[in-house]
């Protein structure tokens, strides 16, 4: 299908059982947030704060930040949008991290956030807080989580702030993509609104192999039998604890990973804008609906 073709793209899809495929868009640029309004995504499901970040707004003033991040929800008005927390690490380097020996697995995402980048955290964190108070449709998503507990400080840091300012606190979720973490969803029952899959990194962490490494790649296959159970376990508890889980990393966009995805009862994708007119083209040319 030709990338501007949208013919697809906008159709609802609702299932024999009734629910609907809801498609999100991954962005990192206000381009992509258009494309995402024009592509018809039901929401953003990742906005990649850090590229703003290692682009240009590193050093910027809580009003320039603002600025930026109101250039999406400008782009994308009236529905969701979800901005992750800075995930400053490993493949999304700063001078910062290259000097870290094993950076995938060294002081990455929250844990940054939580220790010598905690003005940054209380900065983005108030950023958004404001702009939820103008759009009321901002979303906070938190990285690189391994121990519930980092999420708990982050969220305790952020109440805080839109307690002081005086606030609504924006919705706020739990990035799955640590291993780790399977083992203690239970914790976060009633103490966050979504969950999100990070397939890309937990497809790293769970196989121990390196995902941007071209002399392994042929071994990173989502696919994977084992993978594929852990996603089946993690919809089985969110579902049983109440929290709404999407997958948000590249596996979705795959046609046949989705219909797999679908079939094993997940229901919502953050993916590319440019992704959703072809996946929803399958959908129809496989008659899912
Ligand atoms: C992921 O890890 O799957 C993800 C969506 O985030 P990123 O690719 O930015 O690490
Ligand atoms: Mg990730």
């Amino acid at each position: 299908l030709p990338d501007e073709d949208k013919e697809y793209a906008c159709r609802n899809f609702v299932l024999k059982d009734g629910s609907k495929i809801k498609f999100y868009a991954n962005v990192s640029s206000v381009l992509d947030s258009e494309k995402a309004e024009l592509f018809c995504a039901d929401g953003i499901g990742l906005v990649r704060t850090e590229i703003f970040y290692l682009g240009r707004d590193g050093n910027c003033s809580l009003e320039q930040r603002m600025d930026t991040y109101r250039g999406i929800l400008r782009a994308f008005p009236h529905k969701p949008v979800v901005f992750r927390l800075l995930d400053i690490g490993s493949d999304k380097k700063s001078a910062y991290e290259a000097f870290e020996d094993n950076p995938a697995l060294g002081n990455r995402g929250v844990r940054l956030l939580l220790t010598d980048y905690q003005s940054m955290l209380e900065d983005q964190l108030t950023a958004l807080i404001r702009l939820h108070g103008e759009y009321n449709t901002v979303r906070i998503l938190v990285p690189f989580v391994a121990d519930a507990n980092e999420y708990f400080r982050v969220k305790k840091i952020a109440e805080d702030i839109a307690e002081k300012e005086g606030l609504n606190m924006p919705d706020i979720g739990v990035m799955l993509e640590i291993p780790s973490l399977i083992y203690q969803l239970d914790q976060f029952k009633g103490e966050c609104a979504f969950f999100s899959i990070g397939t890309n990194d937990m497809f790293q962490y769970f196989f121990a192999l390196d995902r941007g490494n071209p002399k392994v790649s042929s071994l990173y296959r989502p696919d994977n039998q084992s993978f594929i159970n852990l996603l089946k376990r993690i919809l089985d508890k969110s579902n049983e604890i109440g929290i709404p889980v999407e997958i948000c990393g590249e596996m979705a966009a795959d046609p046949e990973m989705l219909t797999k995805l679908i079939d094993m009862g997940y229901r919502e994708f953050s993916v590319s804008p440019y992704a959703i007119n072809e996946l929803k083209y399958h959908l129809h040319k496989i008659q899912i609906s």
